[in-house]
């Protein structure tokens, strides 16, 4: 089952030493939101966060999204983490869970394409407990369609992320390099350590 859960996202973290939201359920609003978080913790890589069912659906996505129809990205499933994670950006302390710094690297709303369908229309939830979702984003570095795939049908973690071949997709852009700063303070991962580290 799809329903978001933050309890183990709680327990891996001890909030008196974190400044990461705890997290509380809040309403859903009218547009979802999506946020990729560049994430330099042990290794490098983009937490890439859909809001489903008044959580953030989490996968950690090593090489970060592409906007190359052609890529197939590997994106593992992780806990799901509260809506406010999604204005996070700051350091995590040594030692604690997920230890290094975090960008908000993208961030914007989502449509489902797959309620959109005329044939049948799948909720998210519907979509994320079969395993294949589609989504429409709206972001300052992404856009256009992106589907995100189970690969084992729920028997293990690994999902692929795959940009829907659209008029939004572009083999030659490659946003990850090209485009590596925070969307919400235009701040890059060492000044973000640097800054937010020190008190
Ligand atoms: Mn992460």
């Amino acid at each position: 089952m799809s329903k978001g859960n933050l309890k183990k996202y709680q327990k891996k973290r001890d909030f008196k030493k974190t400044k990461e939201p705890k997290g509380s359920a809040r309403g859903s609003s009218d547009q979802p939101i999506f946020v990729i978080q560049k994430h330099d913790a042990r290794n490098l890589h983009y937490d890439f966060r859909l809001e489903i069912d008044s959580v953030l659906k989490s996968w950690a996505v090593p090489k970060g999204p592409s906007t190359d129809p052609s890529e197939k990205r590997l994106a593992i499933l992780t806990e799901d983490h509260p809506i406010e994670y999604a204005e996070f950006e700051g350091t995590i302390p040594e030692g604690e869970y997920g230890a290094g710094t975090v960008m908000v690297w993208d961030k914007g709303t989502y449509r489902n394409l797959k309620e959109e369908s005329e044939d049948e229309s799948i909720s998210m939830e519907e979509a994320f407990d079969s395993g294949h979702l589609t989504v429409y984003l709206e972001g300052e570095k992404l856009r256009g369609g992106y589907a995100l795939i189970d690969t084992k049908r729920g028997k293990n973690d690994q999902w692929l992320l795959i940009k829907i071949d659209d008029e939004q997709a572009d083999a030659r852009r490659n946003p990850v390099s090209t485009e590596p700063d925070s969307v919400l303070t235009g701040r890059s991962i060492e000044r973000i350590e640097k800054e937010e580290s020190k008190d």
